[in-house]
């Protein structure tokens, strides 16, 4: 079939499929542990549910402005002030289907084919088949030092006369690294010298632990309003467990806002009016949610750590923030997407192979499900890769039997 070059250099979400998989070994009732999962588990707010509801009930669900509806602007902007100390107008502001897309919608925006975006490794599965969708170039690059907090000589290394743009994740899916503000400052300060991009993947921005605050990118930089070159990205997905709304949103000057509104425009009109009427809900409403859920995920997150640094051989580093750890499980399998079938196969928990962010012989595993999960999955991952455990291990009235060695 002759389908496009670009169509044929893209692969399917890693974590996306995962879901699915995930969801067809449920339907068949097998015990399966999704240690692989990208949301939290927590309630949406209430006031986003009953918005949802109060709109579809007007039985008016239209089109609406493709760059978002003022009221969700109006949030927006009321949250830069709050988190950034930013005072933005609409201009400065577009509500996209989820951060995804505003990422996506930056990127055509700002790159040509074949010039370079560079972000540090490892990175989020979709960054560089974004890059891919407009034929630019992903420059993944890993710390020289081997940790998973780059330093900006790491960036400077590769910036060559086709880079455009860099990305930064802080805190980092899917390390939970949360970058120094230190580094953060460095990076603005050298995209605002050498004229680039710079796009702040902020997602994660709430839900750091250890009595960290988030950072605020804008506090080094010099240039402000039209002459940013900082996109700035976040969403309702992870702070508010509402990842199937999809509603995410970038802030950055006028010009970039405008050129991305027209190619959303083009795309799908912008996001559902209903599930931006969601978003605003939980923007303006009760945040008590939020630091609930990020109270929840520092203690599960204390639990997966303990477990880790038990288990006999795998290398931890404390997440920062989000809800991921990435451990390096390469004295058990330098193949990482070997390793996460076997773990699947036999023991039914899944788990992301590491080479989709970037680095071989690491597992993403997620805390952003129930302790049980945690303790439960990684309890079956050790019997499964231990040479030394017992020959048969239960799941409930599953006996299960080692066949391996
Ligand atoms: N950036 C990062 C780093 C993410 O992990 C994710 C979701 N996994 C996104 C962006 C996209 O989030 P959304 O659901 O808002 O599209």
């Amino acid at each position: 079939m002759s389908l496009s070059l670009i169509a044929k250099t893209i692969k399917a979400s890693p974590t996306l499929k995962l879901n699915e998989k995930f969801a067809i070994l449920k339907e068949k009732g097998d015990p399966v542990i999704h240690l692989g999962g990208g949301e939290p588990k927590s309630r949406v707010p209430m006031e986003a549910i009953l918005a949802t509801v109060a709109h579809v009930n007007t039985g008016e669900v239209r089109y609406a402005p493709a760059d978002g509806i003022p009221a969700l602007k109006q949030a927006i902007i009321r949250y830069t002030e709050e988190f950034y100390e930013r005072k933005v107008n609409p201009e400065h502001v577009i509500a996209s289907g989820g951060a995804k897309q505003a990422i996506m919608v930056a990127l055509q925006a700002i790159l040509n084919p074949q010039e370079e975006v560079i972000f540090p490794a490892p990175y989020w599965v979709s960054y560089p088949d974004m890059a891919k969708l407009i034929g630019a170039i992903p420059v993944p690059v890993l710390p020289e030092d081997g940790t998973f907090y780059p330093r900006l000589k790491d960036i400077t290394d590769r910036v060559g006369s086709y880079t455009k743009a860099v990305i930064i994740n802080s805190p980092n899916n899917p390390t939970g690294a949360m970058y120094s503000e230190e580094f953060i400052a460095d990076v603005v300060e050298f995209c605002e010298k050498k004229d680039l991009w710079l796009i702040m993947d902020d997602i994660y921005h709430r839900l750091i632990f250890d009595g960290r605050k988030p950072i605020n990118c804008y506090k080094y930089a010099k240039k402000f309003d039209e002459n940013s070159k900082i996109i700035l990205i976040n969403g309702v997905s992870k702070q508010y467990a509402m990842t199937g709304f999809r509603i995410g949103w970038a802030v950055g000057n006028k010009k970039v806002i405008e050129a991305m509104s027209n190619i959303q425009g083009h795309q799908t009109s912008g996001p559902s009016v209903v599930l931006q009427k969601a978003a605003v809900a939980a923007l303006n409403g009760i945040q008590s949610g939020v630091e609930s859920l990020r109270a929840t995920l520092e203690n599960n997150r204390n639990v997966m750590i303990d477990l880790l640094r038990s288990f006999e051989g795998v290398k931890v580093t404390k997440p920062d923030g989000t809800f991921y750890c990435f451990a390096d499980f390469s004295v058990y399998n330098k193949d990482s997407n070997k390793l996460s079938e076997f773990l699947i196969d036999k023991v039914q928990v899944l788990t992301v192979p590491g080479k989709e962010f970037g680095l071989e012989g690491y597992l993403r595993l997620s805390y952003c499900g129930t302790i049980k999960d945690i303790q439960d999955g990684i309890e079956r991952m050790k019997w499964a890769l231990d040479p030394n455990s017992p020959n048969e291990l239960y799941i409930g009235d599953r006996k299960l039997v080692r066949d391996w060695s």
